[in-house]
């Protein structure tokens, strides 16, 4: 069983108001956070916003411009990369081509002289630990993608650091070993314990397994939550927009939590204290949409929900089968948008018969919207 240690209070990671600039470019603008002991917490954003660089600042593979990196209580800014407390895996495994699977595994071990016979149980219990048992004789070229990934993994591990950094280190495979192996990092880290951030573009990815997800933009921290708070309770319109799906809608707040879209007031308790007629972008998901029923003709009057929730109608324009949902894509007169997703179930779609061309009734969760004031 991992004996985990007392929490001390303090952040295994500290970092204080980083910036890092090339030349005129800011990649990091005063990024500040903290990372608990034994935590997996994921850097996600779009491509170019900052996060291999963030990553490699923590390295010390990048030095910051200014800020503060601590790690386990000691200020590690100044030191060289080679002296900091960590294992990393890049998204181009990065072995060493004419070593074996053993050999690259063994090989900070070996460069720190530890005997022979330790370093070899060391290796065997790290390949087993990453499921390579029986590899270590192999050559990486010999190894599929995945497993090379695995190697690189063990090799990371190799020396017990105290943070271990991971680049991207899914993105060079398949959808499948992708799943596989990012289950297998989780489960690998819990029982390890060891403090972890993966940098990542998929946020699947990182929703599926982190404790926590840093969402960056433009060098900037978005957001810091669980998977669920980012989710739920998203800080900003780019966190809205960027995890999962959401239809962007135009509102005006009336006072009092309350807001009109398309032509209905609805009432939403957890609005930011909003002056009245203060122009909104709201955020709708496609699953908090109710689709009360689908007709061949456009509806004569809409018929309230017993809720007493608002209802729209809507002309259905395409369907997104995937599987264990369905995406509706339809038109609301109403909304000046027009254009909207709503998410059924394969069962509800099918009782419905919601078609191209056909009409639906539908209201909205209005508890569930994400309100920002433009
Ligand atoms: P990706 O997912 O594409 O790797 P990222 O979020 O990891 O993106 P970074 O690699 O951290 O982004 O880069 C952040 C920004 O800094 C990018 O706009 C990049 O062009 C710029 N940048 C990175 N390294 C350098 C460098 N050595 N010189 C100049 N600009 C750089």
């Amino acid at each position: 069983p991992t004996v985990r240690p007392q929490d001390t209070g303090v952040p295994y990671l500290d970092i204080r108001h980083l910036h890092k600039r090339y030349g005129s470019f800011t990649a990091l603008q005063s990024v500040s956070l903290q990372i608990q002991r034994g935590e997996l917490v994921c850097f996600l954003g779009p491509s170019g916003c900052g996060k291999t660089t963030l990553l490699r600042a923590i390295a010390g593979l990048e030095a910051q411009t200014s800020g503060e990196i601590w790690q386990d209580g000691k200020n590690i800014s100044e030191l060289p990369a080679a002296q900091r407390d960590y294992g990393i895996v890049f998204q181009s495994y990065a072995l060493f081509p004419n070593l074996t699977v053993a050999d690259n595994v063994a090989y900070g071990l070996v460069s720190q002289r530890q005997p022979k016979g330790l370093v070899a149980q060391k290796v065997h219990a790290l390949l087993e630990t990453v499921g390579l048992s029986g590899s270590g004789p192999k050559y990486p070229a010999q190894l599929s993608g995945g497993q090379q990934q695995r190697v690189a993994l063990a090799r990371a591990l190799a020396m017990s650091p105290g943070l271990l950094l991971l680049d991207e280190p899914l993105s060079a495979l398949d959808a499948t070993v992708r799943v596989h192996l990012r289950n297998e990092i989780r489960a690998l880290q819990q029982r390890l314990y060891v403090t972890t951030i993966m940098v990542t573009h998929d946020q699947e990815e990182a929703m599926a397994i982190a404790d926590r997800v840093v969402v960056m933009n433009h060098g900037v921290v978005e957001q810091v939550g669980t998977p669920m708070e980012i989710y739920q309770r998203p800080a900003t319109p780019f966190v809205a927009e960027f995890i999962g799906k959401a239809n962007k809608l135009q509102a005006i707040a009336v006072g009092d939590g309350g807001i009109t879209l398309g032509g209905h007031k609805l009432f939403c308790p957890q609005a930011p204290q909003l002056a009245k007629g203060q122009a909104l972008d709201v955020y709708l998901r496609p699953e908090d949409c109710s689709v009360h029923n689908c007709t061949a003709m456009p509806p004569a009057a809409s018929v309230p929900p017993a809720t007493g929730a608002p209802v729209w109608t809507a002309r259905v324009e395409h369907l997104e089968f995937l599987g264990a949902t369905c995406i509706v894509h339809a038109d609301v007169p109403r909304l000046p948008e027009q254009r909207i997703q709503l998410q059924l179930s394969p069962a509800q779609w099918a009782q419905l018969d919601v078609q191209p061309g056909r009409w639906l009734q539908f209201s909205v969760n209005a508890t569930q919207l994400k309100i920002f004031a433009q």
